[in-house]
């Protein structure tokens, strides 16, 4: 798949419509379209990398991070707790391949995932 086609690149450039949260000159996260949990955002770099081992900069990584903790102070989940997640891969169970990180909160949730 091109990266014309994806769908994240598409959000990120604001050619299909999504609900943002959040939004800086590297980044966007917007809520899942099928969520998970009482709060289910998607943050994503607006660089297009398939998945987490495409990406050699330390630097992004850790800006992604800091924007994950400001999304979830935003979405009022910092203080009960939350979860991060980046699935990688087929059997990471990845099914779009843009790089996005989950936040997932607003309830209690289950560890090891399935
Ligand atoms: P993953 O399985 O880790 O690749 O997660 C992809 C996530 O993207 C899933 O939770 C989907 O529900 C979500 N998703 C797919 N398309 C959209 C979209 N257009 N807007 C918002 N979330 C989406
Ligand atoms: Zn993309």
């Amino acid at each position: 798949m091109s990266v014309s086609d994806c769908v994240f690149c598409k959000i990120a450039s604001g050619q299909i419509p999504a609900r943002l949260v959040f939004e800086d000159e590297e980044f966007v996260a917007f809520h899942d379209l099928k969520p998970q949990a009482p709060v289910h955002v998607l943050l994503i770099p607006k660089a297009h990398f398939s998945t987490l081992l495409e990406v050699q900069d330390a630097g992004l990584l850790g800006r992604a991070l800091l924007a994950v903790s400001e999304t979830a102070r935003r979405l009022n989940v910092a203080e009960e707790g939350f979860r991060t997640v980046i699935n990688c891969g087929d059997n990471g169970g990845q099914t779009v391949y843009h790089l996005h990180f989950h936040i997932l909160g607003g309830r209690f949730l289950q560890w090891p995932p399935g």
